[in-house]
């Protein structure tokens, strides 16, 4: 991959392997903001050390765009009790997606080395925002303004868009994908998720930039275009519940889905789920 691809002034991305993740550094006169932090800490160093080759200011700011491990992993190089001791951000949700999910998925990994033998997950602490988001805030970062919006629940509750309105810059994780298919993941939420996207939709300009999770800058048409693939499966879903289906025969119903089936199964179950709790609700 190459190195830092500037999207507008003051804001650049860089494309990371394993899994193409998105990180994004925003410069300001009084530091620099870092968004996300890749999946385990010697990758949050080697991260630490490139920002420090490319750019003069020290990390101020890490934002977190949603819980999962291969965007907050790295969080423990860049927070309390290390020499760059940088506010952390993200949703405040994060502290318990981690309790349901990633400290689990962590001790997995821990129990069975042989599954991933080039991973260091002994070396992780989970480390949850020092800074909780509960409402949208702005940050000044000298020079540059920044609004970190935590969203509705969508591909996990604990999504955060970074979003700068003199840039026209949208920040905004794994809501959008563009270098594979959406990815349901752990905790997601298939069935508000399209509409956390119509509302983005709503507010953004044709020549916005927006940078996903993982993947190239895309724009507004191609988030217009994931949030209906989304809104079909939801859709599709919910039918598929109304009639008394299983997940599996929701599944087997189609054979045009517009995300490969194989990654449905996790989100059927989710839908479903919350769709039994609503009509429980109902009596
Ligand atoms: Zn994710």
């Amino acid at each position: 991959m190459a190195a830092w691809l500037t999207v507008a002034s003051g804001v650049h991305q860089r494309r990371y392997d394993p899994f193409d993740i998105s990180i994004v550094a925003i410069e300001g006169d009084d530091g620099l903001l870092v968004v996300d932090t890749r999946v385990e800490p010697g990758e949050g160093e080697a991260l630490l050390a490139d920002l420090g080759a490319r750019f003069a200011q020290p990390v101020r700011w890490v934002v977190n765009t949603h819980a999962h491990f291969d965007h907050t992993f790295g969080n423990q190089v860049f927070g309390p009790g290390t020499p760059t001791n940088a506010a952390i951000y993200g949703h405040a949700n994060i502290a318990r997606h981690f309790d349901d999910f990633e400290g689990p998925r962590l001790a997995a990994w821990r129990a069975d080395p042989r599954r991933e033998p080039d991973r260091h997950w002994g070396e992780v602490r989970l480390t949850p925002p020092t800074h909780p988001l509960v409402r949208a805030i702005t940050l000044d970062l000298g020079g540059r303004i920044v609004e970190l919006r935590p969203q509705p629940e969508a591909h996990t509750d604990t999504d955060v868009v970074v979003f700068l309105p003199a840039e026209r810059v949208w920040i905004v994780g794994d809501l959008v994908e563009e270098s594979g298919p959406v990815m349901y993941g752990s905790g997601s939420f298939p069935l508000g998720w399209p509409d956390v996207l119509d509302a983005l939709v709503a507010e953004m300009r044709a020549d916005d930039v927006v940078v996903p999770g993982h993947g190239r800058v895309v724009d507004r048409e191609f988030v217009a275009d994931q949030a209906g693939e989304l809104r079909l499966v939801a859709e599709r879903f919910r039918a598929a519940h109304a009639d008394g289906l299983t997940t599996e025969q929701a599944l087997a119903a189609h054979d045009d889905w517009p995300i490969p089936v194989a990654g449905l199964a996790g989100a059927a179950e989710r839908a479903f789920a919350r769709l039994d709790g609503e009509s429980a609700g109902e009596h």
